[in-house]
């Protein structure tokens, strides 16, 4: 986690002092770096992010606002919030979500923050030809949000443990993908906080499908 954090302020700071410096060729090049330091930024700001949910996590201070919200509202939100990011160029990203979906008691940005984690797994986790899903559905008293992709799976043996703090199938992958294993932990506390389940179905080499499913009824926490 230290390297992780270390990592970014090191690389900006390279930058930063070698344009101050006046090392650079042309301005083009000043433009490179800055793009640089503005990514590292970016990847700092969503470490820190998730670093500061999983300690009011820890200290048991995460207090959801829970209120009477469209589930087709939470699934549009992040669909748009991740959109950016998911229509790069070689990803194709489309979204089913219906407009009369039931309302559900639940932390609106939360469950957001749900949808986002487990959508940015599904552009982390796929090669280069990606294709990411995010479905809504109603059905038995429950709302269901499935996040697919055709990316590299996750082993079998994997499948239970993926949802603990700071575990990792490839660290080495991981690495180069940017994470810290804090993600699914996260996504899992704010679904067990709502009374719902998050599950997972994987094929190794052919991609993955995460569901979240919150329960529909009036009495709902
Ligand atoms: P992080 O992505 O920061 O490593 P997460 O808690 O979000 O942490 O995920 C834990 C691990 O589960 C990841 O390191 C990865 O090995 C695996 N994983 C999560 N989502 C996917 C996915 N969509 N496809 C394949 N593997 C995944």
């Amino acid at each position: 986690v230290t390297h992780e954090l270390k990592t970014p302020l090191a690389s900006m700071r390279i930058l930063v002092d070698t344009l101050l410096e006046g090392n650079y060729r042309n301005p083009q090049q000043v433009t490179e770096y800055l793009q640089l330091v503005s990514k590292e930024n970016e990847r700092l700001s969503r470490l820190i992010d998730n670093f500061l949910t999983f300690s009011r996590m820890e200290r048991n201070k995460q207090a959801f606002q829970m209120r009477n919200v469209s589930a087709t509202s939470i699934a549009r939100t992040a669909a748009e919030a991740a959109r950016t990011k998911l229509s790069r160029g070689n990803c194709r990203f489309e979204t089913q979500i219906p407009d009369e979906l039931p309302m559900i008691r639940a932390d609106h940005d939360a469950m957001v923050t749900v949808l986002v984690n487990l959508l940015d797994n599904a552009y982390k986790y796929s090669g280069d030809e990606k294709q990411i899903r995010l479905n809504a559905t109603s059905e038995d008293g429950a709302v269901r949000f499935a996040v697919s992709d055709n990316g590299v799976g996750i082993p079998r043996r994997a499948l239970k443990k993926i949802f603990r703090r700071f575990y990792q199938v490839d660290r080495s992958l991981s690495r180069r993908a940017e994470g810290c294993g804090l993600g699914l932990s996260i996504a899992k506390f704010i679904v067990d906080a709502h009374h719902g389940k998050i599950t997972v179905e994987s094929k190794p080499g052919q991609g993955s499908t995460f569901t979240v499913t919150l329960p529909v009824d009036a009495d709902a926490p």
